[in-house]
């Protein structure tokens, strides 16, 4: 696959380049181009969800990947299931939510970390380090999907004190080859230590030390495939309509990921841009004027960005061209009453919904046609959000078995002086 940099075509990489070296160096985003538009859709819909994952990403990677590599690659990563469960009238909700960390960053982080092995393994190193600075859900997705991963290990930053327990006990009680530190001190140090050890050389050139940074081109690979899986399954209903996809959105990785399927060839009506109170997109297509701003709490948290890093990507794909972009994206956002009420209705239609998949269910509902039929996208579990649940609807919620043994288990987690020495001293050690 050849990649271009969002900010320059002259700026290329393929695949597995771009996989271990983050953003482009001229600060841009890795695209595709060209991207690969498939001809026989409805044989791919046709095939099962492995089947369908290695024929894809075989053709996208095939030069620069094994066949049977990415099989087996796919197979381990996508190991859990995604069900397509009818709403009401026409209307579908795709559970992305049922891999080990309980949302849908799982499909990206997992197949992320796999591919981080074999480009480890085919450049003959013995050991790859990622380094993540969290305040609590990306080091939960990144730590389970590098648990046990050979070739490469995982070094998670937060700040002691800070994150929820259950967060904690995600990626603090795994051990192995993930090592998780309470660093003495704010998120902003977390960052700052994670920062300082990428820019010393003495440190990242052993360690082969990469980023999982969200922004990673192997993420929104893995994403294209689940926007398949949704019409797959659609078509086995008999639904043959190209049908709305409503996406709860924060960062853009997930609806950039939808408009790589839909530049692929799988059919689309139309895109739903779902936000929550932090509005920088929703007025960006409303006003023609992109205003970055500081990201507002709400209780969607993980969409709470105020300018989303994956945005530019979608542009690219429309070459800047909004009228263009608007021919197929709805957009609009809920606030926290507004999410609340999305909840309830959900409820009431037998859904028990986290906050998140409630505004993209919230705004699909404002922007849908009569009779058009659609699927919100589901990213995370209800049970991550138990406590909101309990205390606004009264719904007792249970942990999934393995996330309520992860809170029985021993903390694993090393303290960390937040000083720059004190980490490279643990990191190279
Ligand atoms: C990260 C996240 C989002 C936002 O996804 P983007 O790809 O950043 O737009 C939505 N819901 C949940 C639960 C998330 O964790």
């Amino acid at each position: 696959m050849r990649l271009v940099s969002t900010r320059n075509p002259k700026v290329r990489s393929t695949f597995l380049e771009a996989l271990a070296a983050g953003p482009a160096p001229d600060g841009g985003l890795w695209m595709p181009e060209p991207i690969a538009c498939f001809r026989d859709v409805p044989h791919l819909l046709a095939l099962p969800w492995a089947e369908r994952n290695t024929e894809i990403l075989y053709r996208l990677l095939g030069e620069e990947v094994d066949r049977a590599d990415l099989e087996a690659l796919a197979a381990e990563a996508f190991d859990f299931p995604v069900p397509l469960v009818p709403l009401k009238d026409r209307l579908f909700v795709l559970e992305l939510f049922h891999g080990p960390s309980l949302a849908f960053k799982d499909f990206g982080a997992r197949f992320l970390a796999r591919m981080l092995a074999h480009r480890t393994a085919r450049e003959g190193l013995k050991l790859r380090t990622v380094l993540v600075a969290t305040s609590g859900d990306t080091g939960a997705a990144v730590a389970q999907a590098f648990w046990k991963v050979k070739g490469v290990r995982a070094v998670v930053l937060y700040p002691k004190g800070r994150v929820s327990p259950l967060q904690e006990a995600q990626f603090a009680t795994l051990g192995g080859n993930v090592l998780a530190y309470a660093v003495e001190g704010s998120f902003d140090d977390c960052q700052r230590l994670a920062k300082a050890a990428f820019a010393d050389p003495a440190v990242a050139g052993p360690l082969a030390l990469v980023s999982a940074n969200s922004i990673n081109i192997a993420r929104l690979l893995a994403q294209v495939l689940y926007y398949f899986e949704a019409a797959a399954q659609l078509r086995a209903l008999g639904l043959r309509e190209a049908p709305l996809f409503s996406v709860p959105s924060g960062n853009f990785g997930n609806l950039c990921a939808g408009y790589l399927a839909r530049a692929m060839g799988l059919p689309v009506k139309a895109f739903v841009a779902a936000c929550n109170a932090n509005r920088t997109v929703p007025d960006h297509l409303d006003t023609g004027v992109y205003t970055p701003r500081p990201s507002l709490a709400t209780l969607s948290n993980a969409m709470d960005v105020g300018d989303p890093s994956n945005w530019p990507r979608i542009l690219h794909l429309f070459q800047g061209n909004l009228d263009e972009l608007r021919a197929t994206l709805r957009w609009g956002s809920l606030d926290d009453a507004a999410t609340r009420r999305a909840l309830w209705e959900l409820n009431g239609l037998g859904c028990t919904a986290d906050p998140h998949t409630a505004v993209a269910y919230g705004v699909l509902e404002e922007r849908r046609g009569l009779g058009e039929p659609a699927v919100v996208l589901a990213t995370a579990h209800p049970a991550k959000f138990a406590d909101l649940l309990k205390r606004d609807m009264n719904l007792d919620l249970a942990l999934p078995p393995a996330l309520a043994e992860a809170q029985t288990l021993p903390l694993q987690a090393q303290p960390l002086e937040a000083r720059e020495e004190a980490l490279k001293d643990v990191l190279m050690g």
